[in-house]
């Protein structure tokens, strides 16, 4: 239960830390990524408590996880690159999904340890 309510908490302050002007579109989208557990459907049974998802469902393993690292920082390199002094919004978009499927994996990864 703490583990599922952290995918909403942890969200939310990482919008007010980081993306404060922006903090609500940033929570959204942060919490929208946990549609990357649809690829639990895949599995039988789909939920299982004592599973670990990291590793096991194929949204979270290390090469998907290898992109979602690019879906974050490809656009902050871009920005970086270009001087502009802010991100476009489809570049905006793509870093906070890669941002929040990041946390996710996280917070999953924690998750198997205890
Ligand atoms: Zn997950």
């Amino acid at each position: 239960m703490l583990h599922l309510l952290l995918h909403f908490v942890i969200p939310v302050l990482v919008a007010l830390l980081f993306y404060r002007s922006r903090w609500r579109y940033a929570t959204f989208v942060l919490i929208a990524t946990m549609l990357v557990d649809l690829d639990h459907l895949l599995a039988n049974p789909i939920y299982d408590p004592a599973r670990c998802s990291i590793g096991f469902h194929p949204l979270h393993t290390l090469p998907a996880m290898l992109f979602y690292v690019l879906l974050f920082a490809v656009p902050l390199i871009n920005r970086w690159r270009t001087g502009r002094p802010n991100l476009s919004p489809a570049s905006r978009i793509l870093h906070l999904i890669g941002l929040g499927l990041l946390i996710h994996m996280v917070l999953d990864g924690i998750d198997c340890m205890v």
